[in-house]
Order: C-alpha cells, then structure tokens, then sequence
C-alpha cells in the first residue's frame, strides 16, 4: 500500500538536510570563491601591469641601444669613407647619404674649423689688396708698375727682383713673380715668363692668392697662350684642365659668383682647346664636368653649420679631446634645437678631421619606428611610439589607449619626450587582459557548481527510486502474506467441516481432498516462487542443467496449470511442433517459469480465459509463445514489468492481487538459459510473452 503521508515527511527531511548539509555550505564556498576570484582578478592586474611594464622597459632598453648602435655604425662606415683625400670625399659622401635614410645631413670638418663637406663658397669676395712686408717693397713695386708703363721692361724687372728678394709674404712674393714674368713676356722671353709662371703656380700652392684676379688663374692662362705660341696644345689644354680641377677643389676660397664667372671662362678657354689637345682631352673635359655637376648637388650655403655648429663642436672638442667615441651636443638654431653627434678621427696624412651627422627627431622617429617591428612583445599586444604630444606616432590609431608607457631616452636627450607605449592590438583594456587570466578559476567555480547541481539531481533521484523500492517491498510483503493467506483459509475451512464430520458422503469427502490438494498445490507454487525470488536475490539460485525433451516439459506444466485452475473456466490450446529436440535446460525451473506466465495470463484476462502456447525452432532458438486474450499492459509500463516488486497501477484499481515477482523470475530463469523474454501488448486484446532460448549447447549459468 502507498503511504504519501510518509513520503511526504521523509521528503521534506531528505530537503532540509540536503539544504544544511549541501546547499548551505556550497553556497558559502561559491562566495568565498567569487571573493577570492575578484581578489585574485586584482592581483592578476598588477600582476599583468608589471609583466607588461618589464616587456616595455625591455624594449625601450633595446631600442635605445639599436639606436645608439646604429649612429655609431654610421661612424664607423662614414670613417672610411672621410679618411679618404679631400678631392674625392664629396662623391663618397653624396652615395653615403642616399643610402641612410635616418638622417640626411652630415659633415666633415678638418682640424682647422673648415668644412671639407658640404663644401661651401666664402661668404665674401677676398679684398684684393696685397700686403707687403716694408714700405720700401711697396714702392719698388709701384716704381716696376711706372717703368713698365714706359715700356721700360727691364728696369720694371730690376725693381720687381729687388722686391722679391726682400719679400716675407707669399702674396707678396707672387705679386712681384707674377710682374716678372709679365714683362718677361712682353719682352719675348717666353721661356723666361713660362718659368716665372710655373713659379707662381707652385708657390700659390692651390690657395687662390690674387689682386683683382686670382694669381694662379693668370698664370695659367698666361702659360697656355705660351704653349699655344711654342705650338704645345695638348700642354696648354693640360694646364686649364689642371686650373679647373684646383677651382672645384678649392672651392671655398671664392665667393660664388665669382666662382662661377671665372668657370665659364675657363670651360670656354678648354672647348677651344679640345681639339688642339689631342685624345685624352674630351675624356678629361668629361670627368671635370662630372665632379663639377656632383658638386652643384650639394648644400652650398651651409651658413648655419659655419654659424653655430663648427664653433660649438670646435669649443666642445677643446674641452675633451677624444678620438673615436661619439659626442653629442644640442645646438640652438634659430628657436630650435639640434642634436649633432660627432666623433673625431685622424690619420697621418689627411691630418685630424671631425665628422658629424646632424639627428633630426623626425628621422630618429622613423627609424625608431621602423626598429619596433623587429620587437616582439607577445600575442595580442603592440607596442608604439608616442610623440610628446601623446599622439600616436602611426596616423588612424588614435583610439586605441596605451595600458603602460616609458619615456625614450635616446641619445642623450635627442628624443626627449617622445615615449615607448604597449596596447593591445585591438581595442583591449588591461580588464580585458586580467579577465582572460582568471577565466581558469570561473570555469572551476563553474564546473563545481554543476557537479553539485548533477550530484543533488542523482541523490534525489536515488533516493526517489529507494522510496519506491520501499514501497514496492511493503507491498510485496502484505501481497505475499494475503495471497498465502487465501489457499490457508481456504484448506483450513475445508478440513473442518470434514473433521467436524459435516461432509459424510464419499463423493463430497473426495470433493474436499481434491479441492484441499488443489489449494495445497498453489500454496505450494506461491511458496516456491517466494523462495525462488530469495534465492535470485541472494545469488544463491542453483540450475541443474540437462538435456531433456520441451514437448515433456510444457506438457507437464500444463497438466500441472490445469491443476490448479480446475474449475475455473480456462482454455488452453497448445500447438507444439513436432521436430523439437531436446535441449540442455533446468526442468524444472522452465516450468516454473512457463506457470508462471500461465499464471498472469489467467489473472489478467476478463471473463473468457482463453491462452494460446505455440512452441517452435525458430533458426538457432527454441520458441515458446504464451498469448492471452486478458486487459493487456499499458505502453508506459512495458518497460518495467520485468523489474522487482513492480506492478502496474491499474491492478489495484482492478483488485487483481500478485506480488510482483513472476516476470522477473521468468526473466532471470530465461537468461539463466542464454535465452531473452519478449513482450508485445495492447490494451484490452491481450498480450503476449515469447521466451526464446538458443538450441546450441552453451554454457549456461549453473
Ligand atoms: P504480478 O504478481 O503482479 O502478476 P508479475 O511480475 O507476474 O507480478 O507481473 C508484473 C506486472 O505485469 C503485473 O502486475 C501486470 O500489471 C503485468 N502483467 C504480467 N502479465 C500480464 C498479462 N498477461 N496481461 C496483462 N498484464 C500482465
């Protein structure tokens, strides 16, 4: 019988004590664990801070020092390159600057304080006026200039002689030599003028000494008509030549218009000589032009560096004599600073020369950023270069905001205020980051939460399924006692009325014992089956398997069935097949069991108790069919009436009585025999159970 009052009881104990043993404490674990959680999101985000901080600083340190390596390797190549003779550092120094690209001026200087490049013309036309050593030299000279206005060559040579002898200034010495040899000409002493010429150029020594024209530029014009004269073109070509290759040389020493007038002379004077001057002479004009035009590429109006910078580095490089290392000093030019790195070097013959590169933030900038590809700083992360004004050194970023950042201290202040930054690379916040850290502990708190949730769902399912089993064994005990109970009754009143002596005749005595063995019998079945249950229960069920005939077997059952349903209103037709062999089997157990489907098949049919067995091979099986005509089983209860104690709801209602323990027998005996037991119902036509048993020898549990 059902006890909902106690169930209900025993729910609401299972519920409160699953709420104070279960519910209370992994509710306090859940928030401590989410406290403990947000804590720890905490400490991850300092945690991450300070990773991220050690990264960045670690890049900034690099890139400093990439940096630093780069403007020292542009040194070391540059040394090479300025060691070589004046004459030819320009061309080096020209190809040297398209293939830097972090910076785009430099410059050589000698250890005079002069620009060897970018060269650059003088500021001012050169005074023109001759200094002279004594007075007396001085009118010597103006005496030679009035006789050779005469026309009185030789005295004019006389004084200009004396003169010389006296002289202690070269442009002293070169304005009498120059006299000479001018007199000497007109007086048709070529050789004599040729070689007071000649004289001018070696002392002039390329330094463009000069009255109203450069000495050296008279000179050799002088020189060339005379070869011209001595019919020596290829020497008079030769000697402009040579007079224009000292003019690029030295071309500092004039004032740029100047300069310029007296090239296009002079380039007028070589054309026609070209082609008096033999073969080599347009190759030599060509390599002239050439170096000339390479010099017209370059800065020429260098005056800030003349201005600022070579003082400043001449005061700075009297204050620390080094060579080799790079200096750096910051310049004021015009409202703005400029960062120039310098280094001095020297060799025995091109003397000490300082060479310097000046750092513009906006070059350093683009190599800084063209460094920070090379740095890997981890997935999801950039790093960037922000300017002092904090806008971001690449343009349609600007969103994106930097999670630390450290100042870039570059070349001794070169790039102050410009700074390194890590972002992520998309739109990520340090939350974001911190988050993904403490996903690991939230999945945890996650997978705790549903293994409470399925181990609850168990339990009460478990206990559900235990309260059930309760039930089902309170009932099958009280069906078990009122079924005994019956044939008890039934034997016991029947004795009475024979010992009380109430049933005389014969007849009715054979009446009463017949009825008594029948009672006894299915006392006797009921009992067995109880025990049979225990046994299966207990695992203590033995099988005494042997080879015997299922004709003799079903055949027995059903006298056996008829037995015990005398004098009820039951059909049985059986329809063995003729070619059963027999098969290894417990007798006795498969009649139980077939008794035992005889039994429900009687017990729930209606008023017509009609049951139909079919025995037959089907391939490799026995099988043995009990069908019955009876209220067949619900859909929903198929599923279970194998189980233990289970009986469906609808016999109560029915008051059809039974203990529950008849198919499962069934079902154990059958699988004992390697068999399996089906079922097909509808309700109120009937069902049927087939038990099939294989016919091939095998083991079976014994
Ligand atoms: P019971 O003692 O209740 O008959 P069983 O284990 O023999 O126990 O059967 C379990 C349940 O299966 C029965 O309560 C009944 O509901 C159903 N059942 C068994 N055999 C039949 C049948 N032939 N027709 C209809 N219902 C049946």
């Amino acid at each position: 019988m059902k006890k909902p009052g106690k169930d209900r009881r025993l729910r609401r104990r299972f519920i409160a004590v699953f709420l104070a043993a279960v519910m209370l404490p992994s509710l306090i674990m859940a928030y401590l664990g989410l406290r403990y959680i947000k804590q720890e999101e905490q400490w991850q985000e300092q945690l991450v801070v300070s990773n991220l901080k050690v990264t960045l600083s670690n890049a900034v340190h690099k890139i400093e020092e990439d940096v630093h390596q780069a403007v020292l390797q542009v040194f070391d190549s540059l040394t090479y390159e300025t060691s070589l003779p004046t004459s030819i550092v320009p061309q080096q120094l020209h190809k040297f600057l398209t293939e830097h690209t972090f910076f785009k001026e430099l410059f050589v200087m000698d250890n005079k304080g002069r620009l060897l490049f970018p060269r650059s013309f003088r500021l001012q036309k050169a005074s023109g006026q001759i200094v002279m050593s004594s007075t007396l030299n001085k009118q010597r000279l103006i005496r030679g200039e009035e006789s050779e206005a005469r026309g009185k060559y030789n005295d004019a040579i006389d004084e200009y002689q004396t003169g010389l002898g006296d002289c202690t200034y070269t442009q002293e010495k070169l304005a009498f030599r120059i006299r000479i040899a001018r007199c000497r000409y007109k007086t048709g002493d070529l050789a004599g003028a040729q070689h007071n010429y000649q004289l001018v150029l070696d002392e002039d020594a390329n330094q463009f000494l000069g009255e109203e024209l450069p000495y050296q530029f008279i000179a050799s014009f002088q020189l060339a008509q005379i070869f011209d004269q001595l019919g020596q073109h290829s020497k008079a070509f030769h000697i402009i030549a040579q007079l224009y290759s000292n003019m690029l040389a030295e071309f500092q020493r004039f004032e740029q218009k100047q300069f310029n007038y007296y090239l296009s002379k002079i380039r007028n004077e070589l054309q026609k000589h070209l082609q008096y001057a033999g073969t080599v002479a347009p190759a030599l004009l060509d390599s002239l032009i050439q170096v000339e035009e390479v010099f017209l590429q370059e800065p020429k109006h260098y005056s800030f560096l003349q201005v600022s910078v070579i003082p400043s580095i001449e005061t700075a490089l009297r204050a620390k004599l080094g060579h080799n290392s790079v200096r750096y000093i910051l310049i004021e030019h015009s409202d703005n600073l400029i960062q120039v790195a310098f280094r001095e070097f020297g060799n025995t013959i091109q003397g000490i020369r300082t060479i310097g590169i000046i750092l513009k933030r906006s070059y350093l900038s683009d190599l800084v950023i063209k460094l920070l590809h090379r740095i890997d700083v981890g997935e999801n992360l950039r790093i960037i270069l922000l300017d002092d004004e904090k806008t971001i050194m690449k343009p349609g970023e600007t969103k994106i905001i930097p999670i630390v950042e450290e100042p870039l201290h570059l070349l001794e202040g070169t790039m102050d205020g410009y700074r390194l930054a890590l972002m992520g690379t998309r739109e990520t916040s340090i939350e974001e980051f911190t988050s993904r850290a403490v996903i690991p502990y939230y999945a945890l708190i996650l997978v705790i939460t549903v293994v409470i949730a399925l181990g609850v769902i168990f339990i009460f399912h478990d206990i559900s399924r235990e309260q059930e089993l309760a039930r089902m064994k309170s009932d099958f005990i009280s069906n078990v006692t009122h079924e005994i109970k019956t044939p008890i009754t039934t034997i016991r009143s029947l004795a009475e009325n024979v010992k009380e002596g109430w049933v005389t005749s014969i007849d009715k005595q054979q009446d009463y014992f017949r009825l008594i063995a029948r009672e006894s019998e299915r006392l006797g079945h009921l009992v067995e089956n109880t025990l049979d249950f225990s046994r299966i229960e207990s695992g203590s069920k033995r099988y005494r398997m042997e080879d015997s005939s299922t004709q003799e077997v079903i055949e027995k059952t059903v006298d056996r069935f008829r037995n015990l349903t005398e004098g009820q209103q039951v059909e049985i037709s059986c329809n063995i097949s003729k070619n059963l062999a027999p098969i290894r089997m417990d007798v006795e157990a498969l009649g139980q069991a077939l008794l035992n489907l005889f039994d429900n098949a009687v017990k729930y049919s209606k008023e017509r108790k009609i049951i139909m067995l079919i025995a037959e091979v089907e391939g490799d099986h026995l099988k043995i069919a009990v069908s019955d005509q009876g209220i067949g089983i619900d859909r929903k209860d198929i599923p279970r009436i194998f189980e233990k104690f289970y009986r469906s709801e609808s016999n109560t209602k029915k008051n059809i009585t039974g203990s529950g323990i008849g198919l499962t027998i069934v079902k154990e005996i059958v699988e004992a025999h390697n068999g399996r037991i089906e079922v097909v119902s509808e309700r109120n036509k009937g069902s049927t159970f087939t038990i099939y048993i294989p016919i091939k020898r095998e083991e079976a549990h014994v």
